[in-house]
Parts: structure tokens; C-alpha cells; sequence
């Protein structure tokens, strides 16, 4: 894949499995990961999926997830962006806004340097606000 490439992250058949499934799926958790890959590679222990996430996320290639209440998802890393997250079925969405007000805000009135910041919402879907 043109993208692991140049990063100049090693490319093995087990990381452009993870790749392509993060791709797919937008944001997954290691061990959504593990039982999808196992199919194609049964000998791929949960511990190599790890060692294989956290050398993409060194590299700055994919992105850490912390999600109260939920395992930590992971995404490619793509351009800034916050998320929605459904308390009822957990579904995550990207959605992009304009944070940089906030951003600014917090070191003006508080003084505290601000390096980076995430963003999200809780709330109920579009789905899950149809079915109630
Ligand atoms: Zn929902
Ligand atoms: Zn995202």
C-alpha cells in the first residue's frame, strides 16, 4: 500500500490486513481485529497484532482511540477531526467542526499549553434515536 510505503513503515501481508480492515471499518478495536484477521492468518497471536498496531502508531500512521466505556478503538490518521459516539450501540462517526476556538480559548483563560486535544460527543444516533 502506497501510504505504508511512505511512511516508510515495513510493510508485511499482516499489517496491510489491519490497514485494510481499519479502512473498512473506520474505527476498531485490537480485538475486533484479531477475530477478523484469524481467518487469514491463524497463527497471528493477539500479542503480534499489538506489537503490530503500536509500530504504526509510533510511526505515527494510525491513530489512538480512548473512548470511556469502551475499549480504545484505533483509525488511520487522517485529517483533524472529532467523533460522535453512541451510548447506545457504541457506533462511532467522524464529523468534522471547528475546534480551533476551543482551542484557543483554554490557554487564554487558563495559561495552560495546550498540545493537542480531542473532541467528542456522546449522544444517541440517528438509528438509535428512530428506535425507542
Ligand atoms: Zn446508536
Ligand atoms: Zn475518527
Amino acid at each position: 500500500m502506497e501510504l505504508l510505503k511512505a511512511n516508510n513503515i515495513k510493510i508485511t501481508p499482516q499489517r496491510l490486513a489491519i490497514v485494510r480492515l481499519m479502512d473498512e471499518y473506520g474505527h476498531i478495536s485490537v480485538r475486533e481485529i484479531f477475530e477478523k484477521i484469524k481467518e487469514n492468518f491463524p497463527s497471528l497471536s493477539l500479542a503480534t497484532v499489538y506489537k503490530n498496531i503500536n509500530a504504526m502508531m509510533e510511526n505515527r500512521f494510525i491513530n489512538e482511540l480512548k473512548i470511556v466505556g469502551q475499549e480504545n478503538k484505533y483509525e488511520l490518521v487522517k485529517e483533524r477531526h472529532s467523533h460522535l459516539i453512541c451510548r447506545r450501540c457504541g457506533h462511532i462517526e467522524d464529523v468534522k467542526i471547528d475546534t480551533s476556538k476551543l482551542e484557543e480559548s483554554v490557554p487564554a483563560e487558563t495559561g495552560f499549553a495546550v498540545e493537542e486535544s480531542s473532541v467528542q460527543f456522546f449522544g444517541l444516533c440517528r438509528a438509535c434515536q428512530s428506535k425507542k
